[in-house]
């Protein structure tokens, strides 16, 4: 098991584009799972519940990077800001709202990845790419969100399929880019899974997010696919 982890941590590092993030996803694992990670030298880890990562972090090292990859609902920004590292899942302007007061009262600014849902599919979340410059621009109205890029999890598909959505979110990164400023930045391209992050690398994607090729498949009883 721990031999496994250790092994297939290798191979995907094998494949890693110089200057990509890998984030080790850890939903459903257990803290000794995700410290093996963490031996080899994983510090950024992805969960998609806030519960499960407020529970996992005192487990683990203080210099862990925790991402916040599942989607937020405003009743748990509270418990979220000031604990992730990043949250991947900004789609909505009540969430941004949400983020911006707490994070004002906590006197702090939250790095924040806007998701978009880039396959326009009901099933999912995200901003859907024709409320994204209202979203962009509400965003950068406030003092104590930071964006640092975007997020997409894509519909599944075949590789080419694949491609070109990794393609269109690249190419909106790239359109936002010229419109940066002090607390809207462009810098992290969060995209690439298990099955898709080497399409994804050769596509742009500056962070990927690999839960089971790195720790085995996971159970689906225990709801890993669900956000929230
Ligand atoms: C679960 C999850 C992943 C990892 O998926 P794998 O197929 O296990 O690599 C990545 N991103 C998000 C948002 C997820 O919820």
């Amino acid at each position: 098991m721990e031999q496994d982890i250790i092994e297939n941590i290798g191979r995907v590092r094998a494949c890693l584009r110089e200057g990509v993030t890998l984030v080790a996803v850890s939903k459903t694992r257990t803290a000794q799972e995700a410290k093996t990670a963490y031996d080899t030298g994983i510090r950024d880890f992805g969960e998609n519940r806030v519960q499960e990562m407020l529970e996992k972090k005192p487990m683990l090292p203080d210099d862990v990077r925790w991402h916040l990859i599942g989607s937020l609902q405003t009743n748990k920004v509270r418990k979220v800001v000031g604990e992730a590292y990043l949250i991947h899942s900004l789609d909505r302007p009540e969430l941004a709202l949400a983020i911006e007061k707490e994070s004002a009262k906590k006197d702090m600014v939250t790095d924040c990845l806007i998701e978009i849902n880039i396959g326009c599919e009901e099933s999912k979340s995200g901003v859907l790419p024709e409320g994204l410059d209202d979203l962009a621009e509400l965003a950068r109205s406030l003092a104590h969100i930071r964006i640092r890029g975007l997020m997409a999890i894509i519909p599944r598909g075949t590789t080419e399929e694949n491609r070109e959505y990794f393609r269109r979110m690249k190419q909106t990164f790239d359109d936002l880019k010229r419109k940066e400023s002090e607390n809207f930045r462009m810098e992290i391209l969060s995209m690439g899974m298990t099955n898709d992050y080497v399409t994804a690398m050769e596509e742009g994607s500056t962070l990927v997010r690999v839960g089971e090729g790195i720790f085995g498949e996971r159970d689906k009883n225990r709801g890993g696919n669900k956000n929230g």
